[in-house]
Order: C-alpha cells, then structure tokens, then sequence
C-alpha cells in the first residue's frame, strides 16, 4: 500500500511538473519552419504548374519520344527541375515494366519521379502527388450528364489501337499538377533550408494514379519487400482549386481523408496535420476526414494504405468535376493562393514530423496494448516503447465517443505513466514522443486488438 502511494504521487509529481513545461512550450513555434513555410511561394507554383501544362498530355501511355510533349518530355522536365535545386536531393527515376492491365492497354515503362533529402535517421516522410493527367473525349461534363455515378474515376472505353500512344490533349493542371507542383515547391524549400532533419524526406512526383494507382503500388511493393521504413505519406491530389462546380468558393480550408479504424496510424496522421498545420499555418483550417477518400473515388495514399502505410490524402474542399479529367482542366482553374496555403500546411506538417522523433510502440512482445488497470485496479497504467531521439513524451487522451484529443500532458523522458482514477473503459489513450526543442511525432493510440471469431460447437 505505502508502495503504491509513493508511486502514484511520484508519477503524479512527474506528469505536474512537466505539464508546466508544456504549457509554456506549446505556444512556440520553431523558428526554422516558420521560415521554411515562408518561403513557399506561389509565383514557383505558377511557374512550375505552366510548364507542365506546356506537355499538354502528361498521360502515362503518352508519347515519350517527343522532348517537349507527352510523359517523356514532361518526367525528364520534373527530374531536371528538381537536380537544380540543391546537390542534397538525390534525385531519380523510380522505374517499373508494365505488364497490360486494367486500364493499360500494352506494355509500358512507367517512372515515378523521386527527390530525396537524406536524414540522420532511414525513417521516411513523404510528400507526394501525381503528374500523370488523363482526359476522356467529350470530357467529363458529358459523362456526368449521362453516366449513371457521375463517377469522374469511371473507367475509359478501350482505344481503337491499345498500342498507340494516348496523346490526346489532357492538361491536367489541377489534377494532379497541383499536387506535383507543390510537391516539386517542397523539394526546393527543404533543400534549399540548411534544416538537418531526423527524417529522410522523399518528395514523390507519382506516374499511372489513372491506371489505377500504379506508380505508386508500385513503391509501396517496392517498400515492403526492401524493407524501406515509410512513417507517414502526405499524399495531395486535386489541391489547387477553391471554386467548386456549384459555384461555392471555400478557399481557406483543406480536406485530409484517413482510413479507419478510428485510432488507426492513418487517423492519427490527419490529426497531427490539423493540430500542426494550424498551428503553423493559422489562416487555414485543416478538416479530417474519418474515411479512406471521397464517395466512391481514390488516390495515391489508398496504395500505400493497402500495404500498411500510414498515409492520408489532401484534397481541395470544393471540387470543380467539370474540369476533372477533361480538356478544361487548365490554369484558368487553379488558385495560386489557395495552393501556396495548401503546401504551407504540407511543409509545416512534414518539417515537424521529419525534426521529431518517431511515434513510440505502445505494444508488448506479445503484440499487447501496454494499458492497465494496475495497479489499484481503477487507474489508468500505460507504458510504451522508448522513441529514439526523445527527450519527453507528450500522452493525449480524450472521451471514448469523440474524434479530437481533448486533454494532454507532457511528461519526461519516462516510458510509463499512472492517472489515477481513470478509468482506461471510458478514454482513449496516446502518446507522442518529443524533441528537446519540442517537435512532436504524430500520436500512437492504446487500441484494444480485434478479437478472432470462434464459433460455438454444437453437438455431441
Ligand atoms: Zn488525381
């Protein structure tokens, strides 16, 4: 008894006294991302988003032979631009043979295009997009007016001859060179930062999302069979407009969609993007999304997903389906502000998770949430998994019916802490490891694992 009082009050005294801390760390901002967020700019995305509408198709089945025209020319531009920029990005093509398939009609190299900032650490932060455009004739206004799903990801009828190239004119300004342009814009601000970041940072410029997310299947494959640590994917596509098709304008907020479960590393993501981006970034406000992506549609993040990747992905609030996929997706259809803010968001989430430590392990050798009654048998007992780098840990908790953290306390460099009196039945519990200058990783949440089914025998 005497024992358990001395630890409770212990504990108690840690988490207190490191709960000032917080209180007076929280407000401040790193310096170095204020200035790296400062210097997106959107004159570079002007330029960048003209050049590649300058390809006029950037289609992956396009003509590669031409040096100003089709996914040939457009690739060799990406790579170039993006090896300007700073001798730290190892920039490359990331190069797969394709078999026929789906909606790719004959054999064909694709190239995802990938710059890569090198940490002190493997871990990987993504920043990612898709430059290769699609545009179906008759656009997609008219297949909205007669289709039955008004489904702009609808599949294409096949082409006359599937071994010719698809060179007809797809512009793809906003889908996706939005998300290419600010992913090209980042490469550029991180490199050019002086920042010496814990992560390593890869900035993907994605090929074949039309095809079915192939570029970027591709990568994952490649990640899991090489073992390449991937902690976070910040997937934008379709980032550039404020004007939606009805004609409501919202250009001070973003959509970032996250598969389920509610706790899963993916919602955990778009939370830290919210709580970051919108400190970093006040202006503009961060909406999660507690589902994989859009009614019905995809995108890259859903590819890393499937080969469990934590990844979200980015999307404009007010879509414009009229420009998507079709000829009129041009530069008339992108606003240069409501872009810069998007990548502001982007950069500010990327530079804290790459500067902080990784997300601790809140699970046991046994693959137990390390999450407790004990010791009274009404407290809350968590441990979890030293992050290496951390100086401190901050632990979130919040009702059991509710999307947001609600409470948080930032406790030292411990691997356990004891509340007493809460019962672990009604909250659910996180925890974030933290820098000695306070960059946070994204929350790891203690989840009660699924239960295998069993059936009842019957009979004799
Ligand atoms: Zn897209």
């Amino acid at each position: 008894m005497t024992t358990r009082t001395l630890l409770v009050f212990f504990l108690l005294a840690v988490a207190g006294g490191f709960s000032r801390t917080a209180s007076a760390q929280t407000g401040d901002l790193d310096p170095r991302i204020v200035k790296l967020v400062a210097a997106v700019s959107e004159e570079r995305l002007g330029a960048i988003l003209k050049k590649l509408e300058s390809f006029e198709t950037r289609s992956s089945l396009s003509s590669t032979t031409s040096t100003t025209r089709g996914i040939g020319a457009a690739r060799q531009w990406i790579l170039d631009e993006m090896k300007s920029y700073s001798a730290k990005l190892q920039v490359s093509f990331d190069t797969y043979q394709v078999a026929p398939q789906g909606r790719i009609t004959r054999p064909v190299e694709m190239r995802n295009v990938m710059a890569m900032l090198p940490g002190r650490s493997p871990r990987r932060i993504y920043v990612s997009g898709h430059y290769d455009t699609v545009a179906r004739p008759g656009g997609q206004g008219a297949s909205n007016a007669g289709g039955p799903s008004g489904d702009p990801d609808a599949a294409a009828a096949p082409p006359a001859d599937p071994n010719a190239p698809l060179d007809n004119l797809a512009p793809g300004v906003n889908d996706d060179g939005s998300g290419t342009a600010l992913t090209i814009e980042l490469a550029r601000i991180f490199s050019q930062s002086g920042i010496d970041f814990d992560a390593t940072l890869v900035f993907m410029c994605h090929v074949g999302e039309e095809q079915g997310l192939m570029g970027a299947r591709l990568h994952a494959q490649k990640a899991v069979a090489e073992k390449i640590p991937i902690e976070a994917v910040l997937n934008n596509d379709i980032v550039g407009n404020d004007r939606g098709g009805n004609g409501i304008v919202d250009g001070a907020t973003i959509r970032v969609y996250a598969e389920g479960p509610e706790d899963s590393p993916s919602r955990e993501l778009a939370r830290f993007v919210q709580r970051w981006g919108g400190r970093y970034v006040p202006s503009h406000k961060v909406r999660p999304m507690s589902r994989p992506d859009r009614f019905g549609r995809g995108g890259d993040h859903s590819a890393y997903n499937q080969l469990g990747f934590t990844a979200v992905g980015f999307r404009e609030s007010r879509e414009n389906f009229t420009r998507q996929h079709d000829v009129r997706d041009t530069f008339e259809g992108i606003s240069l502000p409501y872009l810069a803010q998007n990548a502001r968001v982007n950069a500010a989430a990327a530079a804290t998770l790459a500067l902080a430590p990784p997300p601790p392990g809140v699970l046991s050798d046994r693959n137990q949430p390390m999450i407790s009654r004990a010791p009274s048998g009404y407290d809350a007992n968590l441990k979890w998994n030293p992050a290496p780098g951390a100086a401190a840990y901050r632990i979130f908790w919040r009702e059991a019916w509710g999307p947001d953290w609600q409470h948080e306390v930032l406790v030292g460099n411990v691997t356990a802490l004891l509340l007493p009196n809460m019962q672990i039945d009604d909250y659910v519990f996180g925890v974030a490891a933290v820098d000695a200058a306070g960059h946070e990783s994204f929350v790891t949440a203690y989840v009660t694992p699924p239960r295998a089914n069993v059936p009842v025998r019957t009979g004799q």
